[in-house]
């Protein structure tokens, strides 16, 4: 199967092409078709570094956009440290290179000046920060479309880590779609994982 065939739109295939990705990884052929049909739905997916988890969430994230409302964030993508965060919000900006009037933000300690708006439509953090500019107001949660939490099994490893996320979650109330990405599930974080994104679908990759 080919990226052409998961109906990507042909700007964000322009940016998959330039990464020289020639096909999609097993994980990306198993859980597209899945992550970008409508209507949206939630998704648990099993799956280790390596195997092209990132890209899978970056092209729904980028498929999902309201391309009219530069400023209005509308993805979200939170992340168990800020290194993780900003290879994430790497892998945005050159899948999304092609992409017309995207716009990106990385919420991590020291990114957002006190009492600046975030002005982008993805944006990318760790819990904290994000739950600091939500409830400062510095962020506007009211029409987010899809929420992705990364590596889930490092999040619940630090302390507080897991119940920000849940707390920034319950402050996007409207959001259409979420995904958990997590490379090992113990009982915990499979608890975790069910209550973080109710009635998702579950993948292995
Ligand atoms: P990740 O699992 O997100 O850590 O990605 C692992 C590596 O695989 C990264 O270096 C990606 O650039 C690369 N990658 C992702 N998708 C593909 C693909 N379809 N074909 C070839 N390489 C890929």
């Amino acid at each position: 199967q080919s990226f052409e065939e998961l109906g990507i739109n042909p700007e964000i295939l322009k940016g998959i092409y330039s990464m020289n990705f020639k096909k999609p990884s097993k994980i990306q052929e198993k859980a597209l078709p899945l992550l970008i049909r409508d209507p949206p739905t939630n998704m648990i997916a099993q799956s280790q570094s390596g195997t092209g988890k990132t890209a899978a969430f970056v092209i729904t994230i980028l498929s999902r956009l309201d391309y009219t409302k530069p400023e209005q964030p509308q993805a979200l993508c939170l992340a168990p440290s800020r290194e993780l965060a900003r290879q994430i919000e790497g892998v945005v900006r050159s899948i999304g290179q092609f992409v017309n009037g995207l716009t990106i933000q990385a919420a991590v300690p020291g990114a957002v000046e006190r009492g600046a708006k975030v002005k982008a439509m993805v944006v990318v953090g760790t819990p904290g920060t994000v739950m600091d500019l939500i409830k400062r107001r510095q962020f506007d949660t009211s029409q987010m479309k899809i929420l992705c939490l990364d590596e889930a099994d490092n999040m619940l490893d630090q302390q507080g880590l897991g119940d920000q996320c849940l707390r920034v979650k319950q402050m996007i109330p409207a959001v259409k779609q979420i995904l958990l990405f997590s490379a090992t599930f113990p009982e915990e974080v499979m608890r975790y994982a069910k209550q973080f994104s109710p009635s998702a679908n579950s993948i292995e990759l």
